[in-house]
């Protein structure tokens, strides 16, 4: 795919971008985090000022094919203005007749924000020809496509892949710059090359893990990732998040690190707590020894000190995940940590990525800035995804 860089004038057309914009909310269903909106504005405002009108389609949360007020884009549409300085219009549906209407009455200069698309449910279909009916009636509103929703090129879905197929297309500024940002760390990284792991998916990331022991130095697992790994290693967990029928895939992957010469290390020690709260009371544990009415919430110190001086002597660190339950302050330290010793590392003269929404928005929340790190990722699964260097599919184009 081309960069829009090498568009000319656009007066008299209309772009469609899609964006990632799926920003966390709060429970008063304000954003959080709006890394994703921040960057997603260089694109827009590259295409207005090249004469273009703007049409963004974009997702949130996870809808399931319906429509659902709870999902509405109307607080990114109000945020996405106030960063633009310009109006953005929301439309009522995603591609239908609202949206239809709205794009045709569309002037040069002006912002048109579609819909939730999960609300569609051809979005996420696996049937291409549903996937193609909606591709068509987003094509149908505008002259040309550019993707730049880096969180979504690992999706083959109707607003990011399909219509890539029915319009000339284009890479955005975001997507551009995560593709520079993580090929450095996939092409010939400097060594050595730590991947940290943490976070809640571990079906999803156990796969992705197999594939970096082909070019990490080492592995750390923390996070509700790591009890599968224990659980498997023959610790006892207690009550901790673990996927049962991933213990046989989690030994085969310790097995495979251990061929490959791949130091690959498990927590220490743990905060285990008697409940998901943040006022649960709390004890420090040894990791395979985690009381039978506990869960473990948060990285130990031992392992904080282990993890953090492995990322000290690293050039390349990659960090995936949030270490423990870090929504609760209680159990943020380990999340925390982990953070502050990448800095030390970037500091250093490290290459250091930060990968996954929530991680991401816990650095943010902590209060680093984006130039404490080297690059902070706004696509978990797709980088990760990326990482593995089998390509993204809405990155194909045409
Ligand atoms: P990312 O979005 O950065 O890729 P994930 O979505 O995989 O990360 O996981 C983030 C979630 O993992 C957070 O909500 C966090 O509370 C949860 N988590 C981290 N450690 C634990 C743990 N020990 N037990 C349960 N959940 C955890
Ligand atoms: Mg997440």
């Amino acid at each position: 795919m081309e960069s829009i860089e090498k568009l000319g004038d656009l007066t008299g057309k209309t772009a469609l971008v899609r964006c990632d914009l799926n920003v966390p909310l709060n429970e008063k269903g304000e954003i959080t985090d709006d890394r994703r909106i921040r960057e997603s504005v260089p694109t827009i405002k590259d295409l207005l000022s090249r004469g273009a009108k703007v049409i963004v389609t974009a997702h949130l949360g996870r809808p399931g094919g319906k429509a659902d007020p709870a999902f509405s884009l109307a607080p990114v549409a109000q945020r996405l203005s106030g960063l633009l300085g310009t109006p953005v219009i929301l439309a009522k549906d995603a591609a239908g007749e609202d949206s239809k209407k709205l794009a045709k009455d569309l002037k040069p200069g002006e912002v048109l924000l579609l819909e939730n698309i999960r609300f569609r449910p051809e979005e996420a279909s696996k049937d291409e020809e549903e996937r193609m009916k909606l591709a068509k009636d987003l094509a149908s509103m505008a002259d040309l496509f550019v993707f730049d929703g880096f969180g979504v090129a690992h999706r083959k879905h109707a607003s990011s892949y399909d219509v890539s197929k029915l319009l000339p297309s284009y890479m955005g500024f975001l997507v551009a710059k995560e593709e520079k940002a993580l090929s450095r760390a996939l092409e010939d990284p400097a060594r050595p090359y730590t991947v940290v792991m943490g976070g809640a998916k571990v079906s999803d990331k156990l796969k992705v893990i197999v594939h970096l022991l082909d070019v990490a130095d080492r592995i750390l697992v923390a996070g509700g990732m790591a009890y599968t790994f224990i659980k498997a290693s023959g610790g006892q967990i207690g009550q901790s998040l673990v996927e049962l029928d991933m213990l046989d895939e989690a030994r085969e992957c310790m097995r495979i690190a251990k061929e490959k010469g791949v130091e690959f290390l498990l927590p220490k020690d743990l905060v285990a707590a008697d409940a998901f709260s943040n006022d649960a009371s709390s004890k420090i544990v040894d990791a395979y020894k985690v009381p039978e009415n506990m869960m473990g919430m948060d990285v130990g110190p031992k392992t904080c000190e282990e993890f953090a001086a492995k990322i000290a002597d690293s050039k390349t660190v990659f960090w995936n995940g949030p270490l423990g339950v870090f929504e609760f302050p209680k159990f943020a330290k380990g999340t925390r940590f982990i953070a502050q010793a990448m800095k030390k590392a970037t500091e250093n003269g490290a290459f250091t990525i930060i990968g996954g929404g929530d991680s991401a928005a816990a650095v943010d929340a902590f209060g680093f800035k984006d130039g404490d790190f080297s690059h902070i990722s706004t696509g978990g699964g797709a980088s990760l995804e990326f990482l593995k260097g089998e390509g993204l599919p809405a990155l194909e184009g045409k």
